[in-house]
């Protein structure tokens, strides 16, 4: 597939993610990625006032200017209309981004020039780091993009995204990571939970368990920031148990309209191949298990990565009445000729692709091909990150399943979880 704009031969946006998770996941642990995005102000007049030709050849000055800006290992990709984007990665702190934005505003001062036309080209930049502001691409692009709606807002020509508490700098990795190994005996772990409804009934079938951590000095810190690092530093495991066993204690008190729950609890791929995976799940269930339950646990496609370890240990996890969820489908990793093996008996379509379902083909194509996939392989599809009516409308054209998102409800802590479950799909009250 073609990932290049043809009017400026950048990568275009699906290239950009492309090239942003490559440089996330080759981060060095000194440094951060840099995100700048770069609007041009006023584009769409200077398409009326000029034409498209001129407006062509905006663009392209643009992102010549931009490739001034950038060093050797830096990316530049046009990734909306008037809207380019810079990758800095290596990145030793936030002034040097600062200094990028900078060079390029200043560029962009000597006014473009095309046969007899002269122009100002005011442009406003937003910027975000990894993995201080997010750890994932499509949520570093929200970041970087806020600032951007930031710096307009508050007239500045550039701004970085606004600390996120407890995100912190790289030189305080460490410190978080000793707050971390304390947290659960603190009290500082919760889980929140966040429904997912039947489509085709409008049922509540199930909740996903999503972890929050309140640090007495950080506040919240968001769990893209300390489930990495918890994996990282081997925290994951004793958190896992943790969450395995407050979740199945918590959701047992709940009155449920609609026959068991399913409660779904994420395990990270480091776990799928550990020997006592099936003994954890176990032990959980006999202390807190229930008939009111279908207990779920969701991996990602990295797991099966693993080989036949982790294969033998979901079959075990199987045989214990747990059923099997493939968290991120479409990602990445998937192998197809793999995937027949594995005792999944759910899918869940990634948030990116269904974010874009209504304005980007490709990502409805994707979301079409998982649920073909999904229900020839006889797995249910819950589509996530669904946040409107008119997804929501698709997906069920689509023959999804499931869904879940801020269309129905944010994850919310148990107790306000089990009051939506009672309050949902109930007549008005008067
Ligand atoms: P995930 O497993 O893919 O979880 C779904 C994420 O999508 C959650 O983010 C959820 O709040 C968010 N989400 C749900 N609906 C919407 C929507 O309509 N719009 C948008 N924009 N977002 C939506 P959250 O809670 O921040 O968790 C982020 C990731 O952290 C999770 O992604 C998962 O990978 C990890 N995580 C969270 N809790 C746990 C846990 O208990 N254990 C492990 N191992 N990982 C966890
Ligand atoms: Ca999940
Ligand atoms: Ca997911």
């Amino acid at each position: 597939m073609d990932l290049f704009d043809p009017v400026t031969g950048l990568s275009d946006r699906r290239g950009f993610l492309d090239l942003l998770a490559q440089a996330i996941a080759a981060i060095d642990e000194q440094a951060s990625i840099g995100l700048l995005i770069v609007d041009i102000d006023r584009f769409t007049q200077i398409n009326v006032a000029y034409g498209y030709g001129v407006g062509d050849e905006v663009l392209r000055h643009l992102a010549g200017l931009a490739r001034e800006v950038a060093r050797a290992n830096d990316r530049v990709a046009r990734i909306g209309d008037n809207r380019f984007a810079l990758i800095l990665p290596r990145l030793k702190n936030r002034g040097h981004g600062e200094l990028a934005a900078q060079k390029l505003l200043r560029l962009l001062e000597a006014p473009f020039e095309h046969e007899d036309i002269r122009l100002r080209l005011p442009a406003t930049i937003g910027g975000a780091l990894c993995p201080q502001h997010a750890a994932h691409p499509t949520d570093l692009l929200a970041k970087a993009e806020l600032a951007l709606a930031m710096a307009r807002h508050e007239g500045q020509r550039y701004r970085f995204a606004p600390d996120t508490p407890g995100a912190g700098t790289l030189s305080d990795q460490w410190d978080m990571e000793l707050e971390l190994a304390n947290a659960i005996d603190r009290g500082e772990l919760s889980m929140y939970y966040q429904p997912q409804v039947r489509i085709a009934d409008r049922h509540v079938v199930g909740v996903e368990a999503l972890m929050r951590w309140k640090n007495r000095h950080r506040g919240m810190v968001p769990p893209d920031v300390f489930i990495p690092l918890a994996e990282r530093t081997g925290h994951i495991r004793k958190m896992t148990l943790w969450a395995m066993n407050t979740v199945l204690r918590q959701c047992s008190q709940w009155q449920h309209r609609w026959g068991a729950l399913s409660v779904s609890v994420n395990v990270p791929s480091e776990l799928v191949a550990h020997n006592d995976l099936p003994e954890m799940v176990q032990n959980a269930l006999q202390l807190f298990g229930s008939d009111s339950l279908r207990p779920m646990i969701e991996i990602t496609e990295r797991s099966l990565m693993v080989g036949d370890r982790a294969l033998t240990q979901l079959h075990r996890i199987r045989d214990l009445g747990v059923r099997v969820s493939i968290d991120d489908f479409g990602t990445g990793y998937s192998c197809l000729a793999y995937f027949h093996k594995v005792p999944a008996s759910e899918l869940k379509i990634d948030k990116s692709f269904v974010s874009r379902l209504l304005t980007d083909t490709a990502s409805a194509d994707i979301t079409m091909l998982i649920i073909d996939l999904a229900h020839r392989f006889g797995l249910d599809v819950v589509a996530e990150g669904v946040e409107d009516q008119a997804t929501m409308d698709k997906l069920h054209g689509a023959g999804c399943d499931v869904v879940q998102g801020y269309f129905f409800a944010k994850p919310m802590p148990a107790e306000e979880c089990e009051r939506w479950l009672q309050s949902f799909g109930a007549p008005a009250a008067g």
